[in-house]
């Protein structure tokens, strides 16, 4: 199959990295270099604009940091609208906003181009282990079509619904991420703080009714250890759980808690900055405590 692959970032690169070992890809990305040094790792070609890139492609992906981004790339004489053909698929990665992935949608269908809104769940890790929970949103009959180009780096795919569904669902899941993340990192420092050594804390926790992934995987992966290594950046988790917040208010739903969650995220963002990580808002609860959660 021909396939482009717009966005090399931290996960796209892996996703696409699977894509090129299975399919003939074309690659764009804004920063040129990334392209260059990801087409001469994978053996995939390069095209300088996302018009070239999508001209020819039966299937494109994109994996950008928002949907403005790709709303954005659609337009202009060098945009994905002028090069996608008549019967193309635009599977969109991105963890985006439902509403405008519907927008989106309708001025493809225009040009007689399918979409499907396709997140991903897993990490750096799970997109180079080809393990990711894809969460789509979009016709069965157009989710069938890309999904030769899915399976090459998930292993679960779900059809959550019609258009913005799996973004919705997407974004959701990552507030309750957010939340536990901030919950957790408070509940340790306030053990630690309390004369209890971090690393029994956390395996009493892992067996109890309070575990979470976040306690289970994140913390003794990267807080117990101090290594904080940057994977997915707070400001991407600060807008997944704008987004979420965006979907209860529109399904006329309060949501007290994540409104708490996205203000914590939004004031850390703002000290930590854009390339910060999303584990390193618990730095900040570990200053503001006067204690360290390590092994
Ligand atoms: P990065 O910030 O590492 O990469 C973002 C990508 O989008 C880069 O290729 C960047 O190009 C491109 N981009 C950003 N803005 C624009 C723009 N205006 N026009 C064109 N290209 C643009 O993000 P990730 O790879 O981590 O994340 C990508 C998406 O996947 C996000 O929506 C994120 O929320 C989601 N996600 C990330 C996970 C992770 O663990 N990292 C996990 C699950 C989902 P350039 O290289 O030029 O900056």
């Amino acid at each position: 199959m021909n396939v482009a692959f717009l966005g090399l970032g931290a996960i796209g690169a892996p996703m696409a990295a699977h894509v090129a070992a299975r399919h003939q890809l074309t690659v764009w990305n804004r920063t040129r270099a990334k392209a260059d040094a990801f087409a001469a790792a994978n053996g995939a070609s390069v095209a300088p604009t996302p018009r070239e890139a999508a001209a020819g492609a039966e299937v494109v992906v994109t994996c950008l940091a928002t949907s403005a981004d790709l709303e954005q790339l659609l337009e202009g004489p060098d945009g994905l609208l002028a090069g996608l053909a008549n019967g193309a698929l635009l599977l969109d990665c991105t963890s985006g906003d439902p509403a405008a992935s519907r927008r989106i949608a309708g001025r493809l269908a225009e040009t007689g181009v399918g979409f499907v809104d396709a997140p991903v769940s897993g990490g750096v890790n799970g997109a180079e282990a080809a393990a990711l929970t894809v969460m789509a949103g979009g016709l069965p009959e157009a989710l069938e079509r890309g999904r030769p180009v899915l399976e090459c780096f998930a292993r679960r795919i779900e059809l959550m619904g019609p258009v913005g569904t799996g973004h919705a669902m997407k974004a959701v899941n990552n507030a309750l991420l957010a939340v536990n993340i901030l919950a957790v990192g408070e509940g340790l420092a306030a053990l630690v703080a309390a004369g209890i050594p971090a690393a029994k804390a956390v395996e009493v926790l892992n067996a109890s009714s309070g575990r979470s992934f976040v306690s289970e995987s994140l913390v003794p992966e990267r807080v117990l250890t101090g290594a904080f290594p940057v994977t997915f950046r707070l400001a991407l988790l600060d807008k997944d759980t704008g987004i979420a917040l965006d979907v209860a208010e529109a399904a006329g739903v309060d949501a007290p808690m994540l409104e708490q969650g996205k203000d914590l995220l939004a004031a850390a963002r703002a000290v930590l900055g854009e390339e910060a990580d999303y584990l390193e808002p618990i730095r900040l609860i570990e200053g503001a405590s006067g204690v360290e959660i390590r092994a």
